[in-house]
């Protein structure tokens, strides 16, 4: 197999390690690496990130992508771990943007998608329940239709980052009728886990490592 680098590619892993020596320096890789100073820290990694462009290398261009090569994108990845720079957080950038990218409407795209380029929004996954891990389809959080909005009840496990979250995306129960793995629907919630304001309560955050949320009659449009 040819692995010879071209002159592009050798001029674009130069840009690289300029890019990663200058931005990911060792004040900003202790702060990542300290718990209670790590969200800071991933955020202001993002944000370098994303002022060089390369928050989403993987996302349409229209969107903020790079349109990188695969051995582009294989060379910056090499790179990054080499120094031991984390990957821009999952949840966000890869998960849930790629579902908006796929089937958001222009308005939805133009909402969340920006932010997360700019780490303006921290998102959590929330598909696992107590009951529900490896057979997810045994899931029992219900969303019920209630005019415009879901009224979610249930409880979902294992959340990581959750207390960092803005926003959540479940995997909730839309229809019980039919074979377990139909009536599930995707939804999106926006969370303030330091909010505990009255339209707050319906949920609680129960302690970390892996936070569990118990959700009842929570809301999302
Ligand atoms: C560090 C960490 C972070 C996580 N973060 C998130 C998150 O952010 N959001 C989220 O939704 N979930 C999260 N999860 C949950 C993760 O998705 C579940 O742990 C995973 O789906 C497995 O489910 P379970 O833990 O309930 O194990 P189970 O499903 O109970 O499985 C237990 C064991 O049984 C085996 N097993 C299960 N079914 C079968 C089968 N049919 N045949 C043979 N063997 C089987 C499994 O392989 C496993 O070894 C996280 C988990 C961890 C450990």
């Amino acid at each position: 197999m040819h692995t010879r680098l071209s002159d592009e590619d050798l001029a674009f892993q130069a840009e690289v390690r300029q890019f990663l020596h200058e931005a990911w320096d060792n004040e900003l890789a202790a702060t990542c690496s300290n718990r209670a100073t790590m969200k800071q820290g991933v955020e202001e990694w993002q944000r370098r990130l994303y002022r060089k462009g390369w928050m989403a290398p993987h996302w349409p261009v229209e969107h903020g992508g790079t349109d990188w090569t695969v051995t582009q994108s294989f060379i910056y990845n090499s790179e990054r771990a080499a120094v031991g720079a984390p990957e821009a957080v999952a949840f966000g950038v890869t998960m849930v943007a790629s579902v908006i990218i796929a089937y958001g409407n222009d308005a939805q795209k133009a909402r969340f998608l920006p932010r997360i380029l700019k780490s303006e929004d921290w998102w959590c996954q929330g598909y696992s329940e107590p009951g529900a891990g490896s057979d997810l389809a045994s899931l029992k959080m219900r969303a019920d239709r209630d005019g415009d909005e879901y009224v979610l009840n249930g409880s979902k496990i294992w959340t990581t980052y959750a207390q960092y979250a803005d926003w959540i995306f479940c995997l909730v129960r839309t229809d019980s009728s039919g074979r377990k793995q139909e009536g599930i629907s995707f939804v999106d919630r926006y969370e303030d886990s330091r909010d505990h304001s009255a339209s707050n309560r319906h949920h609680r955050w129960l302690p970390p490592p892996q936070r569990s949320l118990l959700r009842q009659c929570a809301r999302t449009a």
